[in-house]
């Protein structure tokens, strides 16, 4: 082999290697998009921000997240100011031509949602108040569709025909899954339909009103502040509290005053994560979906001195 053909080859290499390691990089900021992107394009890499154990609306801009971002050729959010208080700052860090506001490389999925009550939604950090609405949405087993139907559409504009090649298929495949799944939590409604809950924080909300539950009551004093004595001892006298059946928390929200709270009403407490985890059970939006519905369902016959 002479200079000229071993030139040759090592190029024809180097090409073949850059083709097998054109990935399809993800950034996600909340692991329920992930799992949305990861069902569409089964080859992505992606890169989840937060975690089931962790509060989406206040993490650190870690330098592992910001390399991650500047090498994604997509991030998807939820938007609606729930990440206000560190997206901005990756962005900005990462540097990545492709994902800024108004860019193709940047998806909220709220832009496809209808939000429920644009209220105040308080940002600790920012010391601010969101005006869109509930950014909880990946829980509305209605909005979620139109999210993906806009996200298969950027996924194709964003990604190379190799990597799109079975997008379609798997969108379809999607939604089959969904309808069925849809089945399964309709199955649950009657149950839960009237039922009556106490929960720290509107991250339930969509779902609760999906199945016709009512939050009587919050533990936080507004949406996104921590629950104070004083709030926990006017619910305590609250009249709404004899009617609700269980506390609902999530695993990243301190336990202590739900805990409290059950030990001076006896009510019993509901640890249920809002997005998707390593664990089988609520390993994919569905599924998170359904193991939430299920969960539930064995606290509504509970007999409450308002029922009675
Ligand atoms: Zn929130």
């Amino acid at each position: 082999m002479n200079f000229k053909q071993s030139a040759l080859l090592i190029l024809v290499l180097c090409l073949s290697g850059m083709s097998a390691r054109a990935d399809f990089n993800v950034f996600a900021c909340e692991p329920e998009w992930a799992d949305l992107v990861q069902s569409l394009v089964l080859e992505a890499h992606i890169t989840v921000a937060t975690s089931a154990w962790q509060d989406p609306h206040y993490i650190e801009a870690r330098p592992s997240l910001i390399a991650a971002m500047r090498n994604s050729n997509l991030a998807v959010c939820t938007g609606a100011s729930l990440e206000a208080g560190w997206l901005p700052a990756l962005i900005q860090r990462a540097s990545n031509d492709t994902i800024a506001e108004n860019r193709e490389g940047l998806f909220y999925a709220a832009t496809y949602a209808h939000l429920h009550q644009p209220h105040a939604h308080v940002d600790r950090s920012m010391g601010d108040v969101h005006p869109e609405g509930n950014p909880h949405f990946h829980l509305n087993p209605h909005a979620v569709p139109s999210i993906v139907e806009a996200l298969v559409d950027r996924i194709s504009h964003v990604a190379s025909a190799e990597e799109t090649k079975f997008l379609k298929a798997q969108h379809l495949r999607w939604k089959m899954r969904w309808r069925h799944a849809r089945e399964d939590w309709e199955a649950y409604l009657p149950k839960l339909r009237g039922m009556k809950v106490i929960v720290q924080h509107t991250g339930f909300e969509y779902i609760l009103r999906y199945a016709g539950i009512e939050a009587v009551l919050d533990l936080e004093p507004k949406p996104g502040l921590p629950p104070t004595a004083s709030h926990l001892n006017a619910i305590l006298n609250d009249p709404s509290l004899d009617e609700a059946q269980v506390i609902i928390i999530s695993p990243y929200q301190d336990p202590q005053p739900a805990q409290w709270l059950s030990e001076k009403t006896g009510l019993p407490v509901l640890t249920l994560p809002t997005t998707v985890t390593d664990e089988e059970v609520t390993a994919t939006l569905p599924k998170l979906i359904t193991h939430i519905l299920s969960s539930l369902s064995t606290y509504s016959g509970t007999d409450t001195k308002g029922l009675n």
